[in-house]
């Protein structure tokens, strides 16, 4: 509540009551504010007389048309669609991005959507962010070096994971009659993916006489070289079968004996209820990945994702599949809800309590990430149930049959 309208509500209060206790008085200032929004909500106060001003948002996003009562004051806003986003188009395929030039909250981590045709190659080349991803249809062979010049090749498909560290060169390809769709999600919100040191722009900015003597080679030799970046382009798909490709690349050092990709839904569920499942994959599974923990989530219709909050880190979410709705509650009495839909991004700061709930007619199936080597969260069922009951049941003022209906210990996707 911001200071006119605590103000309004006090003085109304007031009009019809002897004096309280300051602690009384802000509670009952609290309950006449929403219910003068509850009875908003019952006159013309919500009526939109000239209409939707857009349509398709106005659809897509019913929680900020008519917002639930609880809800209050300014939250920055959390949503980012990457239908918003530039694509830049090339020949083999295409790119878009959010970062926090796009989502003003998101300082932790940024991402990529990219598609590869068969055959289409994401130019050799590495950056300053380590670089998370997770292949969402079709198949690439991906090449990265380790620290110790070993080279490891893999081939992933949809449902795999794969991180590049920070400073280790790589490339990705796109194989199979369609190529592949995946999304890279950056350990830096501030992140670009079109300031990324590729290999050609680099030859293209070096003397031509210093190539040819760090090779070994005559300039002539040279003659052929790219007059700047390839980014993305079209090449034949690789004549090599994945292990040529490794033995070609080993020569005598021999293959890297790190994986830098994890077969995320080959695993089981880390957590399954009647109401969905949970794979949550951080650096004690996916040792690599140790800038970035995931959690991937299947909440079915009606369901919904429980109460809770993140101790260790902020929360970026991509929307994979279905329709959702979250309320992020910022403390001081200030709560939103967002409406989100496939290829929608997501985000809630370290530690702010949210829940995630099923509001379509499908599966919806999300991502949490997070700018840490583990994953950690802790749920209001679990803290509730772990407390001295009486302690409990004088702040929220229900019954001891109440308190010991509600599950007593984590569920992720709570049971339908
Ligand atoms: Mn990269
Ligand atoms: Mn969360």
């Amino acid at each position: 509540m911001d200071d006119k309208e605590s103000a309004l509500s006090r003085r109304k209060f007031l009009g019809s009551a002897m004096a309280v206790g300051a602690t009384a008085l802000s509670a009952r200032a609290v309950q006449q504010s929403t219910s003068d929004v509850e009875k908003a909500e019952h006159d013309s106060s919500i009526t939109n007389p000239i209409g939707p001003d857009n349509a398709a948002l106005h659809e897509e996003n019913p929680d900020s048309v008519l917002p639930p009562p609880t809800d209050h004051a300014n939250v920055k806003p959390f949503k980012y669609p990457f239908s918003f986003s530039h694509k830049r188009t090339q020949e083999g395929g295409w790119a878009r991005q959010v970062t926090v030039e796009d989502l003003a909250i998101a300082k932790s981590l940024s991402a990529v959507n990219m598609r590869l045709t068969s055959g289409g190659i994401r130019e050799l080349h590495w950056h300053a962010a380590g670089e998370w991803s997770i292949m969402l249809y079709g198949s690439a062979r991906i090449t990265c070096l380790d620290q110790y010049g070993k080279p490891f090749i893999d081939d992933v498909k949809k449902g795999d994971l794969w991180f590049f560290p920070t400073g280790y060169p790589h490339s990705i390809q796109g194989l199979g009659p369609d190529g592949c769709e995946f999304l890279l999600v950056f350990d830096d919100g501030a992140f670009s993916e079109y300031d990324t040191i590729l290999l050609a722009d680099w030859t293209a900015h070096t003397p031509r006489d210093v190539l040819a003597k760090n090779f070994g080679v005559s300039k002539d030799a040279l003659i052929k070289l790219p007059k700047g970046e390839l980014y993305i382009f079209q090449a034949d798909l690789p004549k090599g079968s994945l292990e040529e490709d490794r033995r070609a690349a080993a020569g005598s050092v021999g293959l890297s004996d790190k994986s830098f990709s994890f077969r995320m839904m080959d695993m089981p569920p880390t957590h399954k209820t009647a109401g969905g499942e949970v794979r949550i994959v951080d650096s004690s599974k996916f040792q690599e990945s140790n800038t970035v923990a995931a959690a991937h989530v299947i909440i079915h219709p009606g369901g919904m994702r429980e109460m809770h909050w993140h101790e260790n880190a902020d929360e970026w979410q991509y929307y994979i599949a279905g329709k959702g709705r979250m309320t992020v509650f910022a403390a001081g009495a200030k709560a939103r809800t967002m409406d989100f839909s496939k290829g929608d991004v997501g985000y809630v700061l370290q530690t702010f309590p949210h829940y995630i709930e099923n509001t379509g007619t499908e599966d919806l199936i999300f991502l949490e990430m997070f700018r840490a080597g583990f994953y950690q969260d802790l749920s209001l069922n679990q803290w509730l149930t772990h407390l001295p009951p009486q302690l409990v049941m004088s702040h929220l003022h229900i019954s001891d049959a109440t308190l010991n209906s509600i599950p007593h210990k984590e569920a992720v996707v709570l049971p339908l």
